[in-house]
C-alpha cells in the first residue's frame, strides 16, 4: 500500500479541520479600502475618490487603515467633516503614529480630512460649491451635488464597513466652545445601549441627550445618525473651536480614542470611562433673527438664567436690532464669537441639566 495515499484515521482528520477552522476564524485577512491593501499588522493610507459632477471635479478622501493582528471591531473615527476645526484633523495626525497596528485588535480607520473643499477654502458650516452643510445631507447621494457625493463616499466606503463611528467636530470657525458629546436616543436600543458606551469611553463630561434625530436610514441627515440607522453604535464628540489648534483640545481627542479603543477591547490599555457626566436633556440653538454684528454676552460654560442676554445684533451703523436671550436656565455649550452674523444662524447653544437619564427599552 502506497503510504502517500493511504487513509488518516477518522479523529486525527477532524482535529486538522477543527485546527484549520479555528485558525481561519481568527486570523485577520488584509483590509482593502480605496484600492489600499492594509496586511495584517501594518497600517495604509490612501484618498477615497468622490467622482466629479455638474460645475465641479469631485474631490479626495484621504484616510489611514490601521489594520490590527488581531480580528474586532472596525472603528471609524472621522475629522473635518466642517472646513474650519482643526483639533480633530490634528489629533488624528497624532493618532495615525501612535496606534501601533501590532497590537491593535480589530482596524481603526481614520479619515483624516472628510470635507477637502471646505477645508482648503476655509469655509465654515458650507461647503464652497453647494452652499450645503455636509452633516446635514447624509446618507448622500451617488450622482448629487459635491457635499453628497461625499457624504454617499462616506456612507458607502467607511460607515458600511464599520461597528462603531465616531465624528469628532469642533466649534467651526466662529463658535467659542466647552467640550461635549451628543448621545442619540431614537435609534433601536441595542445601539443607543452601546452608543451611550461609547460616550462614557470617550470621557466628555457633558453629555448631550439628542432626542430629535431622524430613524430613517434613508434620510439619516448627520453622519454619526447614519451609523446608528444602520445598526451601528456612534457619537458625534465636540472639544476645540473659534479656528483654534490648542493643545488641550487635541489631547483631549487622543485621551478619547484611547478611551474608546479600551473600551471596545481593540487595546489593553486605556483611560477610564467617564465616571459622574453631566447629563444634559433640554437643549436649543439659538437664532439671529437679523444680519449685522453680533455682539456675545457670555461664554462657553457659563451657568445662564431664564432671560440672560446671550448675544446683541445690531445694523452696521450700530443701532441695536435684537438682544437674544436664553429661553430657559442652563449651561452656555458654544457662543457665536466672530461679528458676522447672517440672518437665521446659530449665535449659541444652550442646555439644561437632566433630570435623569432615559430607561432604553
Ligand atoms: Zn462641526
Amino acid at each position: 500500500m502506497n503510504r502517500c495515499t493511504r487513509r488518516m484515521p477518522i479523529p486525527l482528520t477532524l482535529l486538522l479541520l477543527l485546527v484549520a477552522a479555528s485558525t481561519s476564524a481568527h486570523a485577520q485577512t488584509p483590509f482593502v479600502m480605496g484600492g489600499v491593501t492594509a496586511a495584517t499588522g501594518t497600517l495604509a493610507s490612501g484618498n477615497l475618490r468622490v467622482p466629479g459632477g455638474t460645475g465641479d471635479d469631485g474631490t479626495v478622501i484621504p484616510f489611514t487603515v490601521v489594520h490590527g493582528s488581531r480580528p474586532g471591531p472596525v472603528l471609524a473615527l472621522i475629522a473635518g467633516t466642517h472646513g474650519v476645526e482643526y483639533p480633530p484633523v490634528l489629533a488624528l495626525q497624532r493618532l495615525r503614529a501612535s496606534i501601533d497596528p501590532r497590537t491593535l485588535s480589530g482596524t481603526v480607520v481614520l479619515v483624516h480630512v472628510a470635507n477637502m473643499p471646505s477645508f482648503l477654502s476655509r469655509t465654515i458650516y458650507y461647503g464652497p460649491k453647494d452652499g450645503q452643510n455636509l452633516n446635514r445631507v447624509f446618507p448622500g447621494k451617488r450622482d448629487g451635488t459635491l457635499s453628497e457625493r461625499i457624504a454617499f463616499v462616506l456612507t458607502s466606503e467607511v460607515i458600511d464597513r464599520a461597528t462603531h463611528v465616531i465624528d469628532i467636530h469642533c466649534g467651526d470657525g466662529n463658535e467659542w466652545l466647552r467640550p461635549y458629546s451628543y448621545w442619540v436616543v431614537t435609534s433601536a436600543p441595542a445601539v443607543v445601549a452601546s452608543s451611550k458606551d461609547l460616550a462614557l469611553a470617550f470621557g466628555l463630561d457633558h453629555i448631550v441627550i439628542d432626542t430629535e434625530r431622524p430613524n430613517d436610514p434613508a434620510a439619516s441627515v448627520y453622519l454619526a445618525n447614519t451609523a446608528m440607522t444602520r445598526g451601528k453604535a456612534a457619537l458625534t464628540a465636540e472639544s476645540g473651536g473659534w479656528s483654534r489648534t490648542d493643545e488641550e483640545s487635541i489631547a483631549r481627542i487622543e485621551h478619547g480614542v484611547e478611551g474608546v479603543l479600551k473600551h471596545l477591547g481593540m487595546r489593553t490599555d486605556g483611560p477610564p470611562p467617564v465616571a459622574h457626566p453631566v447629563w444634559l436633556g433640554r437643549n436649543e440653538v439659538l437664532r439671529s433673527a437679523f444680519t449685522g454684528l453680533l455682539y456675545p454676552m457670555v461664554e462657553p460654560g457659563q451657568t445662564v438664567a431664564q432671560g440672560t442676554i446671550i448675544a446683541r445684533v445690531t445694523d452696521f451703523h450700530g443701532r441695536v436690532l435684537e438682544e437674544i436671550r436664553s429661553p430657559f436656565a442652563g449651561e452656555i455649550l458654544y457662543v457665536v464669537a466672530t461679528p458676522p452674523i447672517t440672518k437665521g444662524e446659530p449665535v449659541g447653544f444652550v442646555a439644561e441639566r437632566a433630570p435623569g437619564i432615559p430607561e432604553i427599552k
